[in-house]
Order: C-alpha cells, then sequence, then structure tokens
C-alpha cells in the first residue's frame, strides 16, 4: 500500500494486540485507546485519512502484514533480526526490558530468571518474553494470546508468574494489587513500527513523522498522558 493507495482509500489500516496497557487496551467505553493508538492518530490525521484498528493476535500481526491487510504495525512491537528478516522497521520509538510478575503472597519472589525453572510461567505467544522464557530448560512455558488471559491464571494460582514487557506489567499491577513485579530482566529491547518490507515511502513517512512528533514535544506529551 502506497502513501497514494492509502491516501485514496482514506483511511490508515493498523494492527495491534489491545492486551498491552499502556500502549493498547480497551477502555471502560470499550474502545481501543493507548500510547500507540496516539502515535497511530498522529500519523493517519498528518495524512488526511481516517484511522482504522484492526485486533489481532500478536503472533497474527505479521502475517496480516505481509498479506496486506493492515498497513502498519503499532503494538510495543520489539525490533528483532528475526522480524526485521520478513518487515521494515521504523527507528526505534521506545525502550523496553522484561518483568517477572508473581502473585504478592510472598511465597515466590524470583529475582532471576533462572529461578523460573521448574515452575508454570505465562507468556504472550509469540512475544519477545516467550522467546526468552523458551530458551531456559525447565520451564513450563503456558502461551497465551491475551495478556488478560495470562494474568487470570496467575490470579488462579495456575502459574507461578507472568513474563511480560516492563511497563505493561507496571500497568497491570497498578490495576491489580495482589500482583508485583519481582524482577525486571534487562533486555534492552527497543519498540518500532512495522511496514511491509520495502515499503519506503511509508517507512519514510513514518520516520519523518516520529521526528516531528519527538521535536515538536507532542511525543513528550504522550509520555506524560500515558505513563505518569
Ligand atoms: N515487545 C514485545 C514483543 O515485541 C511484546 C509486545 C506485545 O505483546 N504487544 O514481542
Amino acid at each position: 500500500q502506497s502513501l497514494t493507495e492509502i491516501k485514496k482509500r482514506g483511511k490508515l489500516i493498523v494492527g495491534t494486540e489491545p492486551t498491552f496497557p499502556p500502549f493498547e487496551f480497551v477502555d471502560e467505553k470499550n474502545q481501543v485507546v493507548g500510547f500507540d493508538i496516539d502515535i497511530a492518530n498522529e500519523l493517519a490525521k498528518r495524512l488526511g485519512v481516517k484511522l482504522e484498528i484492526v485486533n489481532l493476535p500478536f503472533d497474527s500481526l505479521i502475517p496480516a502484514l505481509l498479506q496486506g491487510k493492515i498497513d502498519l504495525i503499532i503494538a510495543g512491537m520489539t525490533i528483532t533480526e528475526e522480524r526485521a528478516k520478513v518487515v521494515d522497521f521504523s527507528k526505534p520509538y521506545f525502550e523496553a526490558n522484561q518483568a517477572i510478575v508473581v502473585r504478592k503472597d510472598g511465597r515466590f519472589e524470583p529475582k532471576k530468571l533462572e529461578e523460573l525453572v521448574g515452575k508454570k510461567v505465562a507468556v504472550q505467544l509469540g512475544t519477545t518474553g516467550d522467546l526468552v522464557i523458551s530458551e531456559i530448560n525447565g520451564i513450563q512455558v503456558v502461551r497465551f494470546q491475551k495478556f488478560t488471559d495470562a494474568f487470570l491464571e496467575l490470579q488462579n494460582g495456575r502459574v507461578d508468574a507472568v513474563v511480560l514487557d516492563e511497563a505493561p506489567a507496571k500497568a497491570y499491577v497498578k490495576k491489580f494489587p495482589k500482583f508485583l513485579i519481582s524482577a525486571v530482566i534487562d533486555t534492552g529491547e527497543t519498540y518500532g513500527i512495522a511496514v511491509k518490507k520495502g515499503n519506503k515511502e511509508l517507512l519514510n513517512f513514518v520516520n519523518q513523522t516520529l521526528d516531528i512528533l519527538k521535536g515538536s514535544g507532542v511525543y513528550n506529551k504522550l509520555i506524560q498522558k500515558w505513563f505518569e
């Protein structure tokens, strides 16, 4: 989808997975909102088109982009070598690490990933948290499409921990005071907006807009809005 085609169509189609607060989540009015959604709105506004958000499981986002069902992925997606083989990423727009979330009953507060060996750990299918945990032998990995379901399992005691990006971990812990972050694992990740490989025009537009948002203070306002 070239910029011309997107303008002709009159809408920018963005794929996301909305159980990842404060980047994308469903609010009380049943609307998908968040930091990423505001960025998506800025992109659409600057193109002079409407924004359409398409909710998909996280591991279906790249396939949907490859099939041309969506123009962009904005989903707190970490720029990884593997993913960069099949999609093109914008410049980084956020930094992230992984966090271990457990129940706040004092029974199990792992400080390192290695302490998860022999335990049941919930992750979201296809995320970097999934990758990090799956690399360690002896952890029983339980994969969910929605983080909301992963946290339900933690609440019910069917898993011992959830591993996910730090900012959403903080958001879930804030919402559910029965959980706590027992450790943050320094994975040094950065998020990027993904476009179909070779779509230079759209990628340049995204990168330029990110620069403008940062330069004009809009980016900082959004950080304050969603993270403070
Ligand atoms: N940043 C993580 C990843 O890219 C998780 C993203 C998400 O769950 N939305 O895998």
